[in-house]
Parts: C-alpha cells; structure tokens; sequence
C-alpha cells in the first residue's frame, strides 16, 4: 500500500488517506440500502409487470422443451432499459470497440427530448420500468446533458445508474451530479498504479479516477445525501490481478460504498493472451486439452436478460442486449414509447427471441456472452 501511495502521491490521495477507513459493516448497510432504493420504486404496476414478465419466461422455457419451433410468447413489458448517452469516449480500451474507435454505426449524443418521449407521459416506458441504466458504449459523462438525462430518468421515478470512467468529474461537476438525483454511480478502477491501469485503460489517467471518486464523496457528504452509491468496480485481467488486495484497501481508503472485481469479456481468448487472468477464478474461461479457450458456463438456449430488457443507441436503435454493441441486431428505430412498445411486440423481435431459445449458440453476439454465469468474481 505504501508503495502504491508513493507512486501516485498527490493532494487527492492525502487527503483521502486523512479520513478513517470505511469499515466493511459500513460497506454492507450501504450495498443493503442501495438495494431497497431499487425495491422502492415498485409500485403495484411495475410490480404487476415484473411478475408477468417471469412467470411468461418460465412459460417460454417449458414451451422450449414441447416445441423447438413455438415462438415465445411476450405481453409483459420490458423492466430495465439501457439507454446511451454516447458512442464517444476519451479513452482507448483495448476490447471495446468504442475505445478501438472500430463501431460502424454513427457516434453522437442522445437527445434529452427523446429520452422523455420514451419514458414519460402516461404511456410512457416508465410506466412499467424499473431501472433505468444510462450506459452502453461511450463515456457518459462526456454528454455535457448527462445530469438532465438522469432526471428525466428521475421524473419517470425510477432507478437511475450509470458507469463511468471519471475523468470528467471535477468539483463543480460532482455536486451537479449528486444533484441530479443519480441513484448508483459505478466507476471503473482497474489498477492500483497508473501502469497497471493504463494497462487496459489506454490513455487514462488514474488520478482522474481518484481526483473524481473524492470529488463524489465529497459533494455527497457536503449536500447530506446517501446517494449516488458510489461502486468501484475492478475490472480484472492478466495485467492487474496481483494488485486485487491492494485496491480493496484502496477502496476503504476511499470510502466508497461497495467493491466488486468483475471477470473481463476478451473478443478471442488463447494462449499466452496478455489479459487473460492466471487465476481461474478471476476469469470467464477455461482451456480445453486441445488448447481451446471457451466460456466455462454451459450454453443454455434462454435468455433471461434480453427477455426482461432492452438497450437503446443513442439515435433510437433498439437492440436486444448490450452484447449488440454495433447494433447489427437493430429491431428498429423508436422516437417514443408508442414506437417502442411496436418494436418490443414485433414478429422481428419474437423471431430473435425463438432463435436464442432454439439454438443460442448460432447467434454470434451469444456466443461470446456470459448470460446464466456469475461475472463478478
Ligand atoms: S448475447 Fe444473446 S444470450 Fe447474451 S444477453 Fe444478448 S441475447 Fe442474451
């Protein structure tokens, strides 16, 4: 830890070292608290809706079993909506393709007006929704709108999350986003020193990442307010796994309000790749005796995910899952939630949801995808 210290030594990490560490117990009535703001918003429709939405997937699965060839049946509507704020990104992370500037589709910023077209009004989306996350590809906070797009994620009373790489939260930006009502801000830290975490966040500055993270609990504790809980998530790969201990006590130092180490996503795991974990446990896939790698969780022709939620590009493409990170899944364009609603019901939309619960493995995004595994480590 003194190491580490002595390498990013700096005012943001003196004066977070001044404060007493966050202790777990703290940790964990946080992370609990965090959980009944999610149950809260329920109210009898959602609650209906949410219902609906897992007895028809139990009903679709069963159908599986009967009939290879029965579409799946859907009337509930989606409970959590992906939205992104944008395509672009200050960093060049080496597996994303937005970081690898490598997307086909255009880059651009979403418009707030469509955000409330889709979700408010009475027959708006967050009638039915629950969580709202804004995050797909991107950096969020790029979006000089982002903390009026979390309030009309807000207006439409629901639980509003987002993932960052905060780089662009000063001061005078965390109290506009503790402001805006943000219920849970996760902020990707994947390395206990600048080399380890620009390892994989290419481009990326570490004490940005600190410098933000304090600047959000600072303005939390200056304006009296629990939320947004703030999530340092880990992202684990070959070139950062030794530094695990060392972030969790980074984490306390820091007061944040929960930890979690997350298994990395690689487009094509094999021998001697340079983020692939020595750890099996900090990693989603095994090696078989020929030398393959392959995701270790069997796969299951279901898909609770894409059956319970939708993602939407910033100019309005409809795609079943954030594995579609180029859109080529696209079911259509929705402005409004009438738009929307045509779209979830679509026989274009029933058509894909038969094809992942008759031969998952036939679509290439699923192949890769980690749905009905554990990706926290
Ligand atoms: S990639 Fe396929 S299996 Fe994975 S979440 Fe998307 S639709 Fe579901």
């Amino acid at each position: 830890m003194l190491r580490y210290l002595a390498q990013v030594t700096s005012a943001t990490i003196k004066s977070a070292t001044a404060r007493p560490q966050r202790s777990q117990s703290s940790r964990w009535w946080a992370t609990q608290k965090d959980r009944w703001r999610r149950v809260k918003v329920l109210n009898f429709k959602r609650l209906t809706n949410a219902l609906r939405l897992r007895s028809e997937f139990k009903m679709a699965t069963g159908q599986r079993h009967q009939n290879a060839t029965a579409p799946p049946m859907h009337r509930a509507w989606p409970m959590s909506l992906s939205v992104e704020p944008t395509t672009s990104c200050n960093l060049r992370c080496p597996e994303c393709p937005s970081g690898l500037r490598s997307f086909t589709r255009p880059t651009g910023m979403l418009d707030p007006k469509r955000l409330s077209s889709l979700l408010e009004g009475p027959n708006g989306l967050g009638r039915d929704l629950v969580y709202l996350n804004l995050y797909f590809q991107g950096e969020p906070y790029l979006h000089p709108g982002m903390d009026d797009l979390v309030q009309v994620g807000k207006r439409a009373g629901l639980y509003v999350s987002t993932s960052t790489n905060a780089h662009h939260i000063d001061e005078t930006r965390a109290e506009k986003l503790v402001k805006s009502g943000i219920d849970r801000l996760i902020i990707s830290i994947d390395g206990a020193n600048q080399e380890a975490y620009s390892s994989y966040r290419v481009g990326g500055k570490l004490e940005k990442v600190l410098s933000g993270t304090q600047a959000v609990m600072q303005a939390k504790s200056k304006l009296g307010v629990p939320t947004p809980h703030v999530v340092w998530q880990f992202l684990v790969v070959g070139t950062n796994e030794h530094q695990l201990d060392t972030m969790k006590s980074m984490a306390a130092t820091f007061g944040v309000d929960e930890f979690v180490v997350k298994t990395a996503q690689l487009d094509a795991p094999r021998d001697g790749h340079p983020l692939l974990t020595k750890d099996a446990k900090l990693r989603r896939y095994d090696r078989s005796p020929e030398g393959r790698w392959t995701l270790r969780n069997p796969m299951l022709d279901q898909c609770w995910r894409m059956w319970q939620s939708a993602v939407v590009t910033w100019d309005g493409k409809v795609v079943p899952c954030c594995f579609d990170k180029d859109a080529d899944h696209a079911m259509g364009t929705a402005n409004n939630a009438s738009e929307f609603r045509k779209i979830w019901r679509s026989d274009r939309y029933g058509a894909f949801r038969t094809s992942v619960f008759t031969g998952r493995s036939q679509i290439d995004i699923c192949r890769n995808c980690t749905e009905g595994t554990q990706v926290w480590a």
